[in-house]
C-alpha cells in the first residue's frame, strides 16, 4: 500500500520561497518558522522537504474544493453575499489541540489523520478557476489547511483567478513572513488572520510565537490587503476579560476599521474538556471590542443568539447596513460607493458594485465540487 507521505511527496514542485544555504541546506521562508532544512529532512509542517538541495513544496492537488458563502470564512466586509470557491490542501505549521479541521491539517503529523489521503484529487490551477466560474464565484479562497505552507500552489491559482476577473483571499493562522506577504500581495485582496491568544505561553502550546502573528496583522494591513481578524473563544484558554481587552486593543492599534470576529468553540480533536462557548461569552467579548474602540465587531457560530453582533452597523449613525443570520445575508444597504445611505459615512471594506440583494440567501451551501 502506498503511504500518504509517498503520495504527497509525488505531488510537489520546486519551492519559490526559499533561501539556498551552504551544504545543500535550504531555508524555507513561507512561514515564520523559517525552517532550516538539511537534504533529506522536512520542515515543521512536514509537507515541505529538502530533496537533494531543492525545496519541494505541495502542488497539483486539492483535498477540498467547495463553494461556500464568503460569510463562512468569515469575512463580513469583503463582498458580502459572494460565493467563495474555496480550496485546501493538507498540512499545517501549528498543532492546535482544539483544531476544528484536524483531519486535513494534521496530515503527516498525526497518524490518525492518514485517512485524509482519500480526499486528494489531482487538479490544475486552470481547472480550479474553471470551477469557480462554473459556480458563479466572485472570490477564490485558500483555506481548510494552513495556506502559507502551500503558498506557491495558492499563488498559481490566484494568478489565474485574477486574470479571470476574480478576487482572492487567504484564511490563515497569520504565521507569515514579510517575504510570504510580498509574494502574495500582487494577487491577494483579503487576508483573514486567526488571533488565537495574547499570551505567549498559549501560542507556544499551539506551536508558534505570538509576535509573528501580530506582525502579520500589521504588515498585511500596511500592504493594503483587506484584513479581518478572528478569535475562536475557547473557555478557560483565551476568554478572560484581560485577554479580550488585550486582543481588541492590539487590533485597534493597527486600525479601528479592522473587523474582529469572536466565534464559538465546540470540543474537537484533543481538546474535549472545555464545554462549548456560551453565547453570553461571545456577546461580552463583542462588547469589549466596542469598548476598546473597534468600529466593527461580530459574534459567530451561534446564529440568532448573539444580539446585534451578526449585523453590520454604521459606526456613525448606527443604521443597520447588512443584516445577517448565520452565513445568510438577509438585507444589504451599503451604497455602491461603500457608504452608509443614512449619513454618508464611508464604511471600511470591499463592497459589491451593486446593492441588489445578495444571492446567498437563496443558494444552497456548501456544495462540494467533487
Ligand atoms: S512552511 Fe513553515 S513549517 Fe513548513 S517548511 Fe516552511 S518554514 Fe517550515
Amino acid at each position: 500500500m502506498t503511504s500518504l507521505v509517498n503520495v504527497m511527496d509525488g505531488l510537489t514542485t520546486r519551492g519559490e520561497l526559499v533561501e539556498m544555504m551552504a551544504g545543500g541546506v535550504v531555508r524555507c521562508l513561507a512561514c515564520a518558522h523559517r525552517c532550516k532544512i538539511k537534504p533529506g529532512a522536512r520542515g515543521v509542517c512536514k509537507v515541505r522537504f529538502n530533496d537533494g538541495g531543492e525545496l519541494r513544496v505541495p502542488w497539483g492537488y486539492v483535498a477540498g474544493l467547495q463553494a461556500d458563502p464568503i460569510e463562512k470564512k468569515p469575512f463580513s466586509h469583503f463582498l458580502p453575499g459572494a460565493t467563495a470557491l474555496t480550496f485546501g490542501m493538507l498540512g499545517c505549521d501549528f498543532h492546535c489541540g482544539y483544531c476544528q479541521n484536524w483531519l486535513t491539517s494534521q496530515a503527516l503529523r498525526d497518524p490518525a489523520a492518514e485517512v485524509a489521503g482519500n480526499l486528494l484529487r489531482k487538479i490544475s490551477p486552470q481547472e480550479v478557476v474553471k470551477a469557480a466560474k462554473r459556480v458563479g464565484a466572485e472570490v477564490v479562497v485558500s483555506s481548510y489547511n494552513e495556506p502559507l505552507i502551500t503558498i506557491e500552489w495558492a499563488a498559481a491559482i490566484f494568478k489565474e483567478a485574477v486574470s479571470a476577473g476574480l478576487k482572492c483571499a487567504f484564511v490563515s493562522n497569520g504565521y507569515a513572513t514579510p517575504q510570504a506577504l510580498a509574494y502574495l500581495a500582487p494577487t491577494l485582496a483579503a487576508y483573514k488572520v486567526d488571533l488565537k491568544s495574547m499570551q505567549a505561553r498559549n501560542y507556544r502550546a499551539l506551536g508558534g510565537v505570538l509576535q509573528n502573528v501580530l506582525d502579520t496583522i500589521q504588515l498585511a494591513h500596511e500592504l493594503g490587503l483587506w484584513v479581518e481578524v478572528v478569535t475562536l473563544l475557547v473557555p478557560g484558554f483565551n476568554d478572560s476579560l484581560e485577554e479580550l481587552f488585550a486582543m481588541a486593543r492590539f487590533i485597534r492599534s493597527v486600525s479601528a476599521d479592522i473587523p474582529w470576529h469572536v466565534t464559538a468553540f465546540h470540543p474537537d480533536y484533543k481538546m474535549t474538556s472545555p464545554g462549548r462557548t456560551p453565547a453570553e461569552t461571545l456577546v461580552q467579548a463583542a462588547e469589549v471590542g466596542k469598548e476598546a474602540g473597534l468600529q466593527y465587531v461580530y459574534a459567530g457560530n451561534l446564529p440568532g443568539r448573539v444580539e446585534e453582533y451578526e449585523d453590520t452597523h454604521c459606526p456613525t449613525c448606527g443604521k443597520v447596513l447588512v443584516r445577517r443570520r448565520g452565513y445568510m445575508v438577509n438585507d444589504y444597504r451599503i451604497s455602491p460607493a461603500g457608504t452608509c445611505p443614512g449619513c454618508g459615512t464611508k464604511i471600511a471594506g470591499i463592497w459589491p458594485k451593486s446593492t441588489i440583494l445578495t444571492k446567498n440567501s437563496t443558494q444552497k451551501y456548501p456544495y462540494p465540487l467533487y
